[in-house]
Protein backbone atom coordinates (compact mmCIF):
# COMPACT_ATOMS: atom_id res chain seq x y z
CA UNK A 1 0.00 0.00 0.00
CA UNK A 2 1.15 3.49 -1.06
CA UNK A 3 2.64 5.58 1.96
CA UNK A 4 4.23 2.46 3.89
CA UNK A 5 7.88 2.43 4.56
CA UNK A 6 8.13 5.69 2.48
CA UNK A 7 6.77 8.63 4.34
CA UNK A 8 8.87 11.79 3.36
CA UNK A 9 10.48 14.55 5.30
CA UNK A 10 7.58 16.76 4.09
CA UNK A 11 4.99 14.40 5.70
CA UNK A 12 7.03 14.20 8.53
CA UNK A 13 6.88 18.04 9.18
CA UNK A 14 3.48 18.07 8.48
CA UNK A 15 2.98 15.39 11.35
CA UNK A 16 5.19 17.83 13.50
CA UNK A 17 2.99 20.72 12.63
CA UNK A 18 -0.50 19.22 13.35
CA UNK A 19 1.00 17.07 16.47
CA UNK A 20 4.03 17.99 18.13
CA UNK A 21 3.70 19.69 21.88
CA UNK A 22 6.91 19.18 23.07
CA UNK A 23 9.97 17.25 21.88
CA UNK A 24 9.58 14.83 24.93
CA UNK A 25 7.87 11.65 23.39
CA UNK A 26 7.13 7.88 24.74
CA UNK A 27 7.82 4.88 22.55
CA UNK A 28 5.18 1.88 22.72
CA UNK A 29 7.27 -1.79 23.59
CA UNK A 30 7.80 -4.25 20.80
CA UNK A 31 7.94 -6.94 22.71
CA UNK A 32 4.70 -7.40 24.99
CA UNK A 33 4.66 -7.76 28.91
CA UNK A 34 3.81 -10.31 30.85
CA UNK A 35 0.16 -9.49 30.28
CA UNK A 36 0.23 -9.23 26.76
CA UNK A 37 -0.40 -4.84 26.98
CA UNK A 38 2.60 -3.10 24.36
CA UNK A 39 3.93 -0.45 27.21
CA UNK A 40 4.85 2.90 26.32
CA UNK A 41 8.06 4.50 27.80
CA UNK A 42 10.57 6.87 27.61
CA UNK A 43 13.22 6.44 25.08
CA UNK A 44 16.76 5.99 26.94
CA UNK A 45 18.38 7.76 24.18
CA UNK A 46 17.28 10.11 21.35
CA UNK A 47 14.80 11.69 23.37
CA UNK A 48 14.34 14.53 21.71
CA UNK A 49 11.61 14.15 19.17
CA UNK A 50 12.86 14.23 15.57
CA UNK A 51 11.52 14.42 11.81
CA UNK A 52 13.34 11.36 11.77
CA UNK A 53 11.51 9.70 14.44
CA UNK A 54 8.55 11.00 13.02
CA UNK A 55 9.35 9.31 9.59
CA UNK A 56 9.69 5.84 11.90
CA UNK A 57 6.72 6.24 13.44
CA UNK A 58 5.05 7.13 10.20
CA UNK A 59 6.96 3.86 8.15
CA UNK A 60 6.02 1.63 11.08
CA UNK A 61 9.10 1.00 12.43
CA UNK A 62 8.86 2.34 15.91
CA UNK A 63 5.26 3.86 17.53
CA UNK A 64 5.74 6.95 19.47
CA UNK A 65 3.31 8.20 21.92
CA UNK A 66 2.61 12.48 22.04
CA UNK A 67 2.13 14.67 25.27
CA UNK A 68 -0.58 17.00 24.92
CA UNK A 69 0.48 19.62 26.99
CA UNK A 70 3.81 21.97 27.10
CA UNK A 71 4.62 22.86 30.67
CA UNK A 72 6.40 25.94 29.10
CA UNK A 73 3.05 27.17 28.01
CA UNK A 74 0.27 24.67 29.42
CA UNK A 75 -1.06 25.11 25.65
CA UNK A 76 -1.77 22.39 23.59
CA UNK A 77 -2.43 22.34 19.77
CA UNK A 78 -5.30 19.64 20.25
CA UNK A 79 -7.38 18.28 22.25
CA UNK A 80 -8.06 14.05 21.91
CA UNK A 81 -10.67 12.11 23.48
CA UNK A 82 -10.39 8.31 24.05
CA UNK A 83 -12.91 5.79 24.49
CA UNK A 84 -12.92 2.09 24.08
CA UNK A 85 -16.18 0.86 26.05
CA UNK A 86 -19.13 -0.04 24.72
CA UNK A 87 -20.83 2.10 22.92
CA UNK A 88 -17.75 4.44 22.68
CA UNK A 89 -18.02 5.33 18.97
CA UNK A 90 -21.63 6.36 19.43
CA UNK A 91 -20.62 9.07 22.42
CA UNK A 92 -18.09 10.06 20.15
CA UNK A 93 -20.19 10.92 17.56
CA UNK A 94 -22.32 12.82 19.38
CA UNK A 95 -19.51 14.54 20.74
CA UNK A 96 -18.25 15.03 17.17
CA UNK A 97 -21.92 16.11 16.19
CA UNK A 98 -22.07 18.41 18.69
CA UNK A 99 -18.86 20.17 18.12
CA UNK A 100 -20.30 20.64 14.70
CA UNK A 101 -22.65 22.61 16.27
CA UNK A 102 -20.21 25.28 17.23
CA UNK A 103 -18.56 25.41 14.15
CA UNK A 104 -15.85 22.92 14.35
CA UNK A 105 -14.61 19.71 12.85
CA UNK A 106 -13.38 16.73 14.68
CA UNK A 107 -11.37 14.28 13.28
CA UNK A 108 -12.20 10.80 14.23
CA UNK A 109 -9.25 8.20 14.04
CA UNK A 110 -9.86 4.11 14.61
CA UNK A 111 -8.44 2.66 17.68
CA UNK A 112 -7.87 -0.82 18.54
CA UNK A 113 -10.93 -1.16 20.62
CA UNK A 114 -12.53 2.25 20.11
CA UNK A 115 -11.62 5.43 18.39
CA UNK A 116 -10.06 8.79 19.25
CA UNK A 117 -11.77 11.98 18.63
CA UNK A 118 -9.12 14.64 17.80
CA UNK A 119 -10.09 18.55 17.86
CA UNK A 120 -7.12 20.39 16.52
CA UNK A 121 -6.71 24.64 17.57
CA UNK A 122 -5.35 26.95 14.89
CA UNK A 123 -2.94 27.78 17.59
CA UNK A 124 -1.98 26.24 20.63
CA UNK A 125 -5.29 26.72 23.58
CA UNK A 126 -4.83 26.74 27.61
CA UNK A 127 -5.27 23.28 28.49
CA UNK A 128 -7.07 24.12 31.05
CA UNK A 129 -9.95 26.21 28.65
CA UNK A 130 -9.99 23.14 26.58
CA UNK A 131 -11.06 20.85 29.28
CA UNK A 132 -13.48 23.19 30.72
CA UNK A 133 -15.28 23.36 27.38
CA UNK A 134 -15.10 19.04 26.39
CA UNK A 135 -15.97 18.34 30.60
CA UNK A 136 -18.96 20.67 29.88
CA UNK A 137 -19.78 19.40 26.93
CA UNK A 138 -19.68 15.60 27.76
CA UNK A 139 -21.87 16.32 30.94
CA UNK A 140 -24.14 18.51 28.81
CA UNK A 141 -24.84 15.09 26.25
CA UNK A 142 -24.55 12.29 29.17
CA UNK A 143 -21.32 11.32 27.66
CA UNK A 144 -19.78 9.49 30.77
CA UNK A 145 -15.98 10.52 31.49
CA UNK A 146 -13.70 7.84 33.00
CA UNK A 147 -13.08 9.36 36.81
CA UNK A 148 -16.04 11.13 37.17
CA UNK A 149 -18.81 10.09 39.91
CA UNK A 150 -16.56 6.52 40.28
CA UNK A 151 -16.85 5.69 36.31
CA UNK A 152 -14.48 3.40 35.91
CA UNK A 153 -15.67 3.48 32.22
CA UNK A 154 -16.18 7.01 30.51
CA UNK A 155 -14.10 8.92 27.87
CA UNK A 156 -10.26 10.14 28.78
CA UNK A 157 -10.07 13.50 27.82
CA UNK A 158 -6.44 14.70 27.17
CA UNK A 159 -4.70 16.99 28.02
CA UNK A 160 -5.96 15.36 31.40
CA UNK A 161 -4.17 17.80 33.65
CA UNK A 162 -4.95 21.93 33.60
CA UNK A 163 -1.14 22.22 34.05
CA UNK A 164 1.90 20.73 34.40
CA UNK A 165 5.21 21.62 36.88
CA UNK A 166 8.07 22.18 34.83
CA UNK A 167 9.57 18.96 35.76
CA UNK A 168 6.21 17.06 34.63
CA UNK A 169 5.04 15.22 31.63
CA UNK A 170 1.44 14.25 31.73
CA UNK A 171 -0.23 11.63 29.88
CA UNK A 172 1.13 10.74 26.11
CA UNK A 173 -1.44 9.12 23.82
CA UNK A 174 -0.78 6.91 20.43
CA UNK A 175 0.24 9.36 18.14
CA UNK A 176 -1.77 8.76 14.85
CA UNK A 177 -1.00 6.84 11.57
CA UNK A 178 1.53 4.90 13.37
CA UNK A 179 1.25 1.55 13.78
CA UNK A 180 -0.24 -0.39 16.77
CA UNK A 181 2.85 -2.64 18.23
CA UNK A 182 0.06 -5.65 19.70
CA UNK A 183 -1.94 -5.79 15.96
CA UNK A 184 0.67 -4.56 13.90
CA UNK A 185 -2.43 -2.40 12.76
CA UNK A 186 -2.51 1.21 11.14
CA UNK A 187 -5.87 2.97 12.61
CA UNK A 188 -7.01 5.33 9.85
CA UNK A 189 -8.90 8.94 10.58
CA UNK A 190 -12.82 7.58 9.18
CA UNK A 191 -12.76 11.11 6.96
CA UNK A 192 -10.09 10.62 4.04
CA UNK A 193 -8.47 8.05 1.91
CA UNK A 194 -6.64 5.41 3.69
CA UNK A 195 -2.94 6.82 2.99
CA UNK A 196 -0.90 9.51 4.60
CA UNK A 197 -0.37 11.79 2.51
CA UNK A 198 -4.76 11.84 1.92
CA UNK A 199 -4.80 11.65 5.80
CA UNK A 200 -2.73 14.66 6.48
CA UNK A 201 -4.12 16.53 3.94
CA UNK A 202 -7.95 16.33 5.58
CA UNK A 203 -6.43 17.01 9.17
CA UNK A 204 -4.54 20.01 8.01
CA UNK A 205 -8.86 21.17 6.13
CA UNK A 206 -10.52 20.56 9.41
CA UNK A 207 -11.82 24.01 10.68
CA UNK A 208 -9.31 24.51 13.66
CA UNK A 209 -11.01 25.80 17.24
CA UNK A 210 -9.38 29.30 17.50
CA UNK A 211 -8.41 31.20 21.12
CA UNK A 212 -11.31 33.79 20.79
CA UNK A 213 -13.61 30.65 20.20
CA UNK A 214 -12.85 28.87 23.00
CA UNK A 215 -13.62 32.09 25.39
CA UNK A 216 -16.68 32.10 24.26
CA UNK A 217 -17.83 28.79 24.41
CA UNK A 218 -16.68 28.45 28.27
CA UNK A 219 -17.88 32.18 29.19
CA UNK A 220 -19.42 31.40 32.26
CA UNK A 221 -18.21 27.72 32.57
CA UNK A 222 -16.22 26.13 35.32
CA UNK A 223 -14.75 22.68 35.57
CA UNK A 224 -17.56 20.24 37.20
CA UNK A 225 -16.93 19.74 40.51
CA UNK A 226 -15.71 16.00 40.37
CA UNK A 227 -12.93 16.81 37.37
CA UNK A 228 -11.64 19.44 39.63
CA UNK A 229 -8.30 18.79 40.47
CA UNK A 230 -7.80 17.21 44.12
CA UNK A 231 -5.43 18.67 46.86
CA UNK A 232 -2.34 17.00 47.18
CA UNK A 233 -1.76 15.93 50.87
CA UNK A 234 1.54 14.57 52.34
CA UNK A 235 1.13 10.94 54.05
CA UNK A 236 1.68 10.66 57.66
CA UNK A 237 4.62 8.63 58.60
CA UNK A 238 4.26 4.54 58.54
CA UNK A 239 3.18 3.79 62.41
CA UNK A 240 3.45 -0.25 62.51
CA UNK A 241 1.72 0.02 65.43
CA UNK A 242 -1.45 1.46 64.54
CA UNK A 243 -4.10 -1.09 62.95
CA UNK A 244 -4.60 0.02 58.93
CA UNK A 245 -6.51 -1.36 55.99
CA UNK A 246 -3.91 -3.20 53.96
CA UNK A 247 -5.09 -3.96 50.32
CA UNK A 248 -2.38 -6.75 50.11
CA UNK A 249 -4.02 -8.48 52.33
CA UNK A 250 -7.13 -8.92 50.00
CA UNK A 251 -5.25 -8.96 46.11
CA UNK A 252 -2.61 -10.98 45.28
CA UNK A 253 0.03 -8.72 43.13
CA UNK A 254 0.33 -10.37 39.14
CA UNK A 255 3.45 -8.68 38.68
CA UNK A 256 6.11 -5.62 39.82
CA UNK A 257 7.02 -2.91 37.45
CA UNK A 258 7.83 0.78 37.72
CA UNK A 259 7.77 0.77 41.76
CA UNK A 260 4.78 -0.94 41.85
CA UNK A 261 2.87 -4.11 42.29
CA UNK A 262 -0.18 -4.92 39.94
CA UNK A 263 -2.88 -6.81 40.64
CA UNK A 264 -6.62 -7.24 39.52
CA UNK A 265 -8.91 -4.41 40.81
CA UNK A 266 -11.44 -6.08 43.53
CA UNK A 267 -13.85 -3.36 42.22
CA UNK A 268 -13.42 -4.31 38.47
CA UNK A 269 -13.51 -7.88 39.12
CA UNK A 270 -16.66 -7.26 40.54
CA UNK A 271 -17.77 -6.18 37.18
CA UNK A 272 -16.28 -8.22 35.03
CA UNK A 273 -13.46 -6.58 34.24
CA UNK A 274 -9.85 -6.90 34.47
CA UNK A 275 -9.28 -9.65 33.24
CA UNK A 276 -5.44 -8.89 32.42
CA UNK A 277 -5.63 -8.62 36.36
CA UNK A 278 -2.79 -5.45 36.28
CA UNK A 279 -5.82 -2.26 36.91
CA UNK A 280 -4.74 -2.10 40.27
CA UNK A 281 -1.44 -0.23 41.15
CA UNK A 282 -0.08 -0.84 44.98
CA UNK A 283 3.25 1.04 45.63
CA UNK A 284 6.13 -0.86 46.62
CA UNK A 285 7.49 1.78 49.11
CA UNK A 286 3.78 2.10 50.74
CA UNK A 287 1.22 -0.32 50.31
CA UNK A 288 -1.56 2.28 51.49
CA UNK A 289 -0.85 4.13 48.11
CA UNK A 290 -2.85 2.52 45.57
CA UNK A 291 -4.89 3.63 42.97
CA UNK A 292 -7.01 1.57 40.02
CA UNK A 293 -6.11 2.73 36.82
CA UNK A 294 -9.73 2.13 35.14
CA UNK A 295 -10.87 4.91 37.45
CA UNK A 296 -12.55 2.75 40.30
CA UNK A 297 -12.01 4.94 43.15
CA UNK A 298 -10.97 4.17 46.47
CA UNK A 299 -14.61 3.48 47.94
CA UNK A 300 -15.55 1.10 45.44
CA UNK A 301 -12.47 -0.70 45.81
CA UNK A 302 -12.49 -0.76 49.47
CA UNK A 303 -16.14 -1.89 49.09
CA UNK A 304 -15.49 -4.50 47.45
CA UNK A 305 -13.37 -6.30 49.28
CA UNK A 306 -15.47 -5.69 52.14
CA UNK A 307 -13.86 -3.02 54.13
CA UNK A 308 -15.80 -0.14 53.24
CA UNK A 309 -14.51 3.20 54.63
CA UNK A 310 -16.43 4.17 57.46
CA UNK A 311 -15.62 7.97 58.07
CA UNK A 312 -16.28 9.68 54.93
CA UNK A 313 -13.43 10.90 54.58
CA UNK A 314 -11.78 11.32 50.54
CA UNK A 315 -8.43 12.68 50.24
CA UNK A 316 -6.22 12.06 46.76
CA UNK A 317 -2.56 12.22 47.13
CA UNK A 318 -1.75 12.83 43.65
CA UNK A 319 -1.49 10.04 41.84
CA UNK A 320 -1.88 7.64 44.68
CA UNK A 321 -4.95 7.07 46.85
CA UNK A 322 -4.74 6.44 50.05
CA UNK A 323 -6.50 6.07 53.41
CA UNK A 324 -5.76 7.37 56.70
CA UNK A 325 -8.04 5.65 58.89
ZN1 LIG B 1 -11.02 -0.98 39.16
Amino acid sequence: MKGIGQASAELAERYFALFVNRLAYTLQSHTPGANGKHYYYRPKQDRRLSLQTICEHLNGQLTAGLYALNPKTQRSKWVAIDADYENALEDLLKLQWELRQDGLEAGLEKSRRGAHLWIFAEKPLLARHCRIYIYNLARRLKVPVKGGSGLAEGIEVFPRQDQLGPDEFGNAIRGPLGIHRATGRRYWFYGADYRLDAQLDYLERLRKITESEIGRFINGLEMPEEFRPKPKVELPPYDPTRPQFRILDHVRPTSKRGGNYWARCPSCANHGRDRSGDNLAISVSDSRKYKCWAGCTKEMIRAAVGHPIRVRRQVEYGISAHDAQ
